[in-house]
């Protein structure tokens, strides 16, 4: 495992401002990270996990783009609050219903949903090996799970740290850059899936970020089989504005 070092390691911690600083900073790569889950998962409609959910702007830009259903779960009790008040100031009751609960014992039935999604999550996971048990759990058959982190593009990504660093969030002596946790290296990833039964996966690592994606198909040996979804140039994708959801 190698550390990574974020200077806004801090804003984790504190779920009000893990949520301002989303708003503020994070808002446009929501819709943009939910349309490559659908367009590479295929999967758009039906009920869908966000594991550690947040403050839920991705369950939300899923929920909006398309017919699924979306369970937010998150671990942390103010994050459940946050989007608990994020969903319902959007009027999204019926399409976003956030839970508290932790992916190594999701509070759900077997083959519950159709897709699973989470970013910026597995990092902090105790037992790489036992959440993928869980979430393997939790789909049906042919479901399909999106887990890893990113911006959605280069371009984003680098707005993003842009508009940190105008923002004086990067050199503040009062945000020092931390250690943020130990990142779990390929090696682990790929020994932790095989661990849980999972052989039906493909990871990208590109400008959209690292995503591991993963059908649960106990027939599909083939691990890199190119039928998982297809490549998508991000840039192509559907703009949308800065404060897609807090434009006011
Ligand atoms: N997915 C959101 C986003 O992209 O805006 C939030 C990402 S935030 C960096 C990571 C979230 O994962 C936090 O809200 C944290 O509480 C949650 N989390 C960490 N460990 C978890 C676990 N074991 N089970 C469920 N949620 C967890």
């Amino acid at each position: 495992m190698t550390e990574t070092v974020d200077p806004f390691w801090k804003y984790d911690e504190d779920a009000c401002q893990c949520n301002e600083f989303t708003r503020a900073t994070y808002a446009r790569i929501y819709p943009v990270i939910a349309d490559q889950i659908l367009e590479r998962t295929g999967i758009t409609k039906g009920a869908c996990l966000d594991v550690g959910s947040g403050p839920a702007l991705l369950a939300m830009a899923l929920a909006l783009l398309s017919d699924l259903r979306v369970t937010a779960l998150d671990s942390s009790p103010g994050m459940y609050e946050l989007a608990r008040k994020n969903i319902r100031d959007r009027c999204m009751e019926d399409l976003v219903v956030p839970v508290i609960g932790d992916v190594h014992a999701i509070p759900a039935a077997d083959a519950a949903f159709s897709l699973v999604v989470s970013r910026g999550s597995f990092h902090s996971w105790e037992d790489l090996p036992a959440a993928f048990l869980e979430i393997s759990r939790v789909l049906r058959p042919s479901g399909m799970a999106y887990i890893g982190g990113g911006y959605g593009s280069a371009r984003i990504r680098d707005e993003v740290l842009a508009d940190r660093r105008e923002r004086e969030f990067v050199g503040d002596p009062a945000y020092p850059p931390r250690p943020r946790f130990p990142k779990f290296s390929v090696r682990e990833i790929e020994a932790s899936l095989e661990v849980a039964g999972i052989s039906d996966y493909r990871i990208i690592s590109d400008d959209s970020g690292f995503w591991i994606i993963i059908r649960k198909n106990e027939e599909q040996k083939n691990r890199h089989g190119p039928a998982l979804g297809k490549e998508t140039d991000p840039e192509n994708l559907p703009q949308f504005h800065d404060g897609f959801f807090f434009s006011q």
